[in-house]
């Protein structure tokens, strides 16, 4: 290693090593929350680690619309404000997070863990399409909303829900996908353009 760790203190080592595997944290990063941890005193470096082994022990998956929670059913599917006939599908659960930040969604949501991706071997069977078309079933809805990436793989999972979901009589939009705020239109690219100008609405 370049930075000649034989001569850190195993502790230390192990702690950076574990903080390198984390999404975003390169080996720099890794060593500052490192020694930033070493300083920090001891109570507030237990209630980060319980913090990290509650999510661990005590988040499962909504059986209802498989968000992560502590309960089941989750806050939002459990929750007597929210409109039940519309479901807003997601690929993933931060992505409620995201939704729920603009407080411009008032209805339930239904997560995929994932999207259909032929290249990386995902298939249908192997995100929560099943469990979507039962609830879809036992349940009156009236809109689903697909709000899936707006990548290849997030466009196709949208196409194939919407042809299995189009025959029950349910209606299906799709998030409007317009301009990033702040972007000047000569830099925006063809696709980007394309759909801003479909989904233009009444000023
Ligand atoms: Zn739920």
């Amino acid at each position: 290693m370049s930075d000649n760790l034989q001569y850190t203190a195993e502790p230390i080592n192990r702690l950076i090593q574990e903080l390198n595997k984390l999404p975003g944290i390169g080996p720099k990063s890794a060593q500052r929350l490192a020694y930033y941890l070493l300083r920090t005193p001891e109570e507030n470096a237990r209630i980060l680690s319980d913090a990290i082994l509650s999510v661990k022990r005590q988040i499962t998956l909504c059986s209802s619309c498989f968000n992560v929670t502590d309960s089941d059913p989750c806050r939002i599917c459990s929750s007597a404000e929210r409109d039940r006939s519309q479901i807003c599908i997601v690929e993933q659960p931060q992505d409620i997070l995201a939704l729920e930040h603009t407080r411009a969604y008032k209805g339930l949501y239904h997560v995929l863990h994932g999207a259909i991706s032929p290249t990386e071997g995902v298939g249908t069977g192997d995100i929560r399409v099943k469990e979507l078309l039962e609830r879809l079933r036992e349940n009156k809805v009236g809109e689903v909303i697909m709000a899936t990436n707006t990548n290849l793989e997030g466009e196709q999972t949208a196409l194939y829900l919407n042809h299995l979901i189009s025959g029950m009589g349910i209606r299906v939009t799709r998030l409007a996908r317009g301009l990033p705020f702040g972007t000047e239109l000569e830099y925006a690219d063809d696709v980007t353009l394309t759909r801003a100008i479909e989904g233009r609405q009444e000023l």
